[in-house]
This record gives C-alpha cells, structure tokens and sequence, in this order.
C-alpha cells in the first residue's frame, strides 16, 4: 500500500481527506506531518495559494522520501481586489488571531452594500513526488460577507461568509455541511484523480 503524507498537523483536515481517499475507493495510508516530528515547517514564501502549497508539498516529500499532499487556503474578498487571500491567517497583523482578522476586515467593509460584499474562500492543494513530480488543483467557495458575525462553528472568517444559496453562515453549518461544500473539500476531492494518476 503506498503511503502519502499529509502537510498539516490539523487532526480535522487528516480525517477529511481520509475519509475522501475512502470513499473515492482508494488504499493509500495517510499520515500527517506529526509522523514525521523532525521535519521542520516550512516558511510560505510563496504569492499564490498554489505556490504555498506546492512549496510545502515539495519541503515535504524531500524530507520523508513519500509523495506529500499540501494545501494552502484563505479568503478572497472582490471589493479588496482578493485580499486577505494568502493573507488571510495575518491580516491584522498577529498570524492566526482569527477574531482581531475578523473585525479588521468587517471596519474595512463597514460602509460596503451588500450588493458588493462577494467573497469567496479559496485552497489550493498540491501533490508532490520525492522525484519532483508535482500537481496542484484549486477549489472555492462563493458566497456574501455578513455585517455581523454570526454561528459558532468552524474558525477564521467562517461567522462572515454566507455561501451562495445559503441563508446560514459558514459557522452556522454542521462540520459535515461545510465538508460537503467547502474550498477545501472541493480542492480535495479534484485531488483524488491526480493521485490515481501518479500513484495508482
Ligand atoms: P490555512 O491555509 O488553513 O492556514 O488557512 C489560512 C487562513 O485562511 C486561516 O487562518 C483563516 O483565516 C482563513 N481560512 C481558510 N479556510 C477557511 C475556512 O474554511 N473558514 C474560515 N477561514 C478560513
């Protein structure tokens, strides 16, 4: 069975991905970077999703010898020409202080109609060989931008975007509604032809 590792040591993503390998009736053995604790984690010197991702598919399937899967995602506002996008995790200066990032773009937006408040969540996801081989493939989740945060689930920007045809938003939505819709479900799921293809 060949065995693929997973750049992410997000318990949450590993099962997800998993559990799309599964049903698209695939073997591999996923593992996450925690498998691999000497492996250092990789700076996103990149400008596009997909170089992030590519970037760290490659550090790490130089590392550990195994074709490695990375993803690299965030939100993509239109009125801000796409920002946060690989920004997102820092917008408000400190990484990954999700609530301040919040707020920051909501004062951004605040005098934006909702006509102009389109957004989407973006991830791109790479697959990378020991031998250098590599893809990558991109999912998205279209949707509004609230005023006011609302719902309790998820992370990040979730309480903000409203995906298209939804009258909830993201952190409104079950773990399992969110999977089934998500940039990073989509992402995943456009992954497993790829993996076919390359690892068999
Ligand atoms: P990462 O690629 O998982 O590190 O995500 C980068 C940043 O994008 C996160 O810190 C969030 O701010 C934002 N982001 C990415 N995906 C989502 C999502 O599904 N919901 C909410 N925020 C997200």
């Amino acid at each position: 069975m060949t065995r693929l590792i997973l750049a992410t040591r997000n318990a949450g993503k590993i099962t997800e991905l998993r559990a799309i390998l599964a049903e698209a009736g695939l073997s591999h053995e996923l593992v996450g970077a925690d498998a691999f604790p000497d492996v250092p984690d990789v700076k996103e010197t990149g400008v596009t999703f997909a170089a992030n991702a590519l970037l760290k598919a490659h550090a790490l399937a130089q590392a550990t010898g195994l074709p490695a899967v990375a993803d690299d995602s965030g939100l993509c506002v239109d009125v801000l020409g796409g920002a946060p996008g690989i920004f997102s995790a820092r917008w408000a200066g400190r990484h990954g202080d999700d609530r301040a990032n919040l707020d920051l773009l909501l004062a951004q937006l605040s005098d934006i109609a909702d006509e102009h408040r389109g957004a989407y969540f973006a991830c791109a996801a790479a697959l990378a060989l020991p031998d250098g081989t590599e893809r990558v493939v991109e999912g998205q989740l279209p949707g509004i931008l609230r005023h006011v945060p609302a719902g309790t689930n998820g992370f990040g920007y979730d309480p903000v975007l409203q995906p298209e045809g939804e009258t909830r938003t993201c952190a409104e939505l079950s773990p399992e509604e969110k999977n089934a819709i998500s940039h990073r479900g989509k992402a995943f799921r456009a992954l497993v032809p790829v993996v076919r293809e390359l690892l068999g």
